[in-house]
């Protein structure tokens, strides 16, 4: 029996509590362990009547939870002289957990007869709030260079008599324009593919593929890149704008980071119900200490090089966006000097293949 039953045994035990009562407070308990809240319910003394499931891990509690039971117990006793009070408490772990805790005075017939404390986990809500705040911070932080430029470039354009230096300027602007325009579309790309579900239909394989690379034929073209292209007869079920838009994002990336003249493979397998689209190149590749992070939003390993190529730190986010969409992923095999190997897999099906893939 645990400590919470034998805390209502004790109450409902009562010489005169009628029957009635004791199952109205049966319930009430019950329905409380729905919540997933933690509840404590004190009297006009102090002494716990009522507990809920979620609450027991911070009576007698130890460590971090030892924490936040005594921090409840202080806002319960000023709740209990009549005071409404919450508070937030971090607990810096591991795990890290942020707990919102309130109190507030029960009052019957004018009388002040106890308190009820409420402890949330609000650690997921504090996390997706600080991605928010970090990534407006950097969306702001991107814009703010190329908009500054313009302001400059038009103004210096304003007062400039020389016709040739005022269509270097102009060019200057329409540059910088496109890059602000390229970080709004891809801001839009993502936008969507995060809001919408992806819109299914069926598509041969490699037709997605030779969309995405009529996308960047002519940029292969202008840098003398060799592209060689291997793709299965076979179909898939997918966002077709979606997927044409990730691997023309490999590809592109695959162009920006390599040599002039150098070569990339693209190739489109299915297996056992994936399907999988791998674009490799031999380019400068990707520091080992940097993998696990390129695939973040405006995460760049060489910013200089980004910049000069006119990327916007969104591609490769774009990309596992697109991945999680369809119930895929997607992984990378680089080493610094001797290029990347970038795989998209995807299930045929367009659905999921395990049950434990839909949570993510
Ligand atoms: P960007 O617009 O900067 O290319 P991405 O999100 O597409 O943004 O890529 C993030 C970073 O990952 C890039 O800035 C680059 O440093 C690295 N990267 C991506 N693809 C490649 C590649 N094929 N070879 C080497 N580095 C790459």
């Amino acid at each position: 029996m645990n400590s919470r039953r034998r805390t209502l045994l004790s109450e409902t035990s009562a010489p005169n509590s009628p029957g009635g009562i004791d199952l109205d407070r049966r319930r009430l308990a019950e329905a409380l362990d729905v919540v997933g809240d933690a509840i404590v319910v004190v009297d006009a003394g102090g002494e716990v009547v009522l507990r809920n499931n979620a609450a027991d891990r911070f009576h007698d509690a130890r460590h971090a939870d030892a924490l936040a039971g005594d921090g409840l117990r202080e806002l319960m006793d000023r709740a209990r002289s009549g005071e409404e009070c919450s508070r937030e408490l971090q607990l810096f772990g591991p795990p890290a957990e942020v707990f919102w805790m309130t109190a507030r005075p029960l009052v019957a017939d004018g009388r002040r007869i106890g308190a009820v404390g409420i402890v949330r986990d609000v650690t997921e809500a504090r996390r997706i709030e600080n991605v928010r705040r970090d990534f407006v911070a950097n969306v702001s932080h991107e814009l703010k260079t190329p908009v500054g430029a313009l302001a400059v470039l038009a103004e210096t354009l304003a007062d400039v008599a020389d016709p040739v230096i005022a269509k270097q300027l102009a060019e200057r602007i329409a540059t910088e324009a496109t890059r602000v325009g390229a970080i709004v579309d891809d801001l839009l790309d993502l936008g969507s593919i995060e809001s919408q579900p992806a819109a299914r239909q069926e598509v041969a394989v490699a037709d997605l593929v030779d969309a995405a690379i009529d996308r960047v034929e002519a940029a292969a073209a202008a840098s003398g890149h060799e592209l060689h292209v291997q793709a299965s007869d076979e179909t898939i079920i997918c966002d077709r704008r979606q997927v044409v838009s990730a691997i023309a994002n490999l590809l592109d990336n695959a162009l920006k980071y390599s040599e002039p003249g150098g070569s990339i493979e693209v190739t489109a397998s299915a297996n056992d119900g994936w399907v999988t689209f791998e674009v490799a190149d031999n380019g400068v590749g990707i520091p080992s200490r940097d993998l696990d992070r390129i695939f973040e939003r405006f995460y760049r390993v060489d910013r200089a090089r980004s910049r000069a190529t006119g990327g916007t730190g969104l591609g490769l986010a774009i990309v596992r966006n697109v991945a999680h969409a369809h119930h895929g992923d997607v992984t990378v095999e680089s080493s610094e000097g001797d290029g990347s190997v970038f795989r998209l897999r995807l299930p045929m099906t367009g659905a999921s293949n395990s049950f434990f893939d839909e949570g993510r």
